[in-house]
């Protein structure tokens, strides 16, 4: 098989010699923004919602693209062709570039782009099927007014101690609250309740990331009849949920079962969660940017 290839400012390298700068911010300081996009039979689903929500990532760290969407939305899609993928994860990455010790961004001349398009590693399917067990993290959520939690930036410091955590207890997965203990998400994932028929997510200023996948959900939630709001909600709201899940690019729509040991609604996958997840995987497998 041809060894993977990959995109760094105008360039396609094989995988060993794809390296940047240490002096570049994104590795010096976590100063960029990227987004995580799944390819489904050869189409790049929702590329144009990703490329949105990085341009807005950008306009939020005084980041000026010199790319415009349709050349950022070539790069995505000739990194697919040129690995022959025809389902996988893409990675693209834009830092603040090159840069000196310093902070300002003003040293920096050019931002960098970098576009990684791999085979996607799956969580395993029996999670789909019997759904997962998560707990809450005490590590908070960063605070809006420290970092909007829209951006979707390189740093990723607060997730992962969250994650490392979650894992540490032998969880895949873990809540996060923000600091006046309302749930905002998980490390990678937005959380979603079914409570009452209504379905109930944390609102963007609680902590939560914009998700794609979130979007898509709460279109497919509305498609089915189903009230869909975005409120507050405590840990108590979701031990008490008749239906837990969780949502991303990886993850697609995955079930939860148990959270800080409570079992959640019967203790199995609930009916709606079974739907969004059947409709998601139907228009994935139908919609998106063909890469040919
Ligand atoms: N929250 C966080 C913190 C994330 O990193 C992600 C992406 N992995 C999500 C939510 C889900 O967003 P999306 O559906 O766009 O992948």
């Amino acid at each position: 098989m041809a060894p993977m290839e990959v995109y760094i400012d105008g360039k396609f390298l094989p995988k060993a010699e794809a390296k940047v700068s240490v002096f570049d911010h994104g590795f010096l300081y976590g100063d960029g923004i990227f987004e995580g996009i799944r390819l489904y039979a050869g189409n790049v689903f929702r590329l144009d919602e990703h490329l949105e929500r990085l341009e807005m990532s950008a306009t939020a760290i005084c980041l000026s693209l010199p790319w415009s969407r349709q050349a950022i939305s070539d790069i995505v899609c000739e990194s697919c062709r040129r690995n022959n993928l025809a389902d996988g994860y893409i990675r693209l990455v834009i830092s603040r570039g090159t840069g000196d010790l310093g902070l300002s961004p003003k040293n920096c001349p050019a931002p960098s782009i970098v576009c990684i398009a791999d085979k996607i590693s799956l969580y395993p399917e029996a999670l789909y099927t019997q759904g997962m067990r998560i707990i809450t993290s005490p590590t908070r959520r960063i605070s809006p007014a420290a970092l909007p939690p829209m951006i979707k930036s390189l740093n990723y410091l607060n997730n992962i101690l969250a994650k490392i955590e979650a894992q540490q207890h032998g969880f895949h997965e873990c809540l996060m609250l923000n600091e006046q203990g309302f749930v905002a998400e998980c490390t990678g994932d937005n959380v979603f309740l079914v409570h009452k028929g209504r379905l109930l997510t944390p609102a963007a200023h609680a902590g939560a990331l914009i998700g794609i996948t979130r979007q898509v959900s709460m279109e497919i939630a509305r498609e089915l009849g189903l009230e869909v709001v975005e409120t507050n909600l405590t840990r108590y709201d979701v031990w008490n949920a008749d239906e837990c899940f969780l949502t991303g690019t990886a993850a697609e729509v995955i079930p939860v079962i148990e959270v800080d040991a409570r079992v959640i609604g019967s203790g199995k996958p609930g009916p709606v969660t079974g739907r969004i997840l059947e409709v998601f995987r139907r228009k994935a497998a139908a919609e998106g940017t063909r890469i040919r």
